[in-house]
């Protein structure tokens, strides 16, 4: 059993995953009927109120993966064509919050996002020109292009698709929350060797 902070997933009908949800979203999901089916493990037993047949206290039970109907965002999205909103958090979690031209891995507030294609020389402000880089390394580069200082990057910037944008915005991201999302990572991933990683690890 966890506690009430950590979130469930939710996905649509068809499992596409969708959002990560708080225990209250959950339990009214469950009140409305919603919940379709469950996959995963069982997160925690909620207390709902008294049946006013039975004089009984209902139990919740909510799972980690949750599938559901009504109107999901999933169905809205289209998921091939999305693009995460690109924010330094984001990029430094898609980064492993490591320096991609040292190697080095700091806390997010020595951290920053540098143009690998500088801004100046027509770079543009998105996922595939953006890595993260300590700030040493980020004035070292200035306004040049890494060739021009002897410095190589580390990994290929890369898009991340929308289950993997939901993976990196997770907090506490469970082992079967973890295997169903990179089930709906592209092949060539990298962030499935990090999962395997996370799990060696857990
Ligand atoms: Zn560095």
């Amino acid at each position: 059993m966890h506690n009430l902070e950590q979130r469930g997933l939710r996905t649509d009908i068809s499992g596409m995953p969708v959002s990560w949800i708080t225990y209250r979203e959950a339990v009214r999901l469950y009140h409305l009927g919603q919940v379709r089916y469950t996959c995963g493990s069982l997160m925690y037993r909620v207390h709902g109120g008294v049946s006013a047949l039975s004089g009984e206290r209902r139990v919740i039970e909510v799972n980690s993966i949750i599938a559901t109907d009504g109107r999901s965002r999933g169905a809205v999205l289209n998921y091939e064509d999305y693009i995460p909103p690109l924010s330094n958090e984001a990029l430094f979690k898609r980064d492993a919050g490591m320096c991609m031209y040292c190697g080095e891995k700091f806390r997010h507030s020595m951290l920053s996002r540098d143009h690998v294609t500088p801004l100046s020389r027509g770079g543009g402000d998105n996922w595939n020109n953006v890595v993260t880089a300590c700030k040493r390394c980020n004035n070292h580069k200035a306004g040049r292009m890494p060739e021009e200082c002897g410095m190589s990057l580390l990994a290929i910037p890369f898009t991340p698709t929308y289950a993997e944008y939901l993976f990196l915005r997770g907090r506490r991201v469970l082992a079967d929350q973890m295997e169903f999302l990179a089930g709906y990572f592209p092949r060539e991933s990298p962030l499935r060797e990090r999962i395997a990683e996370l799990k060696k690890a857990a």
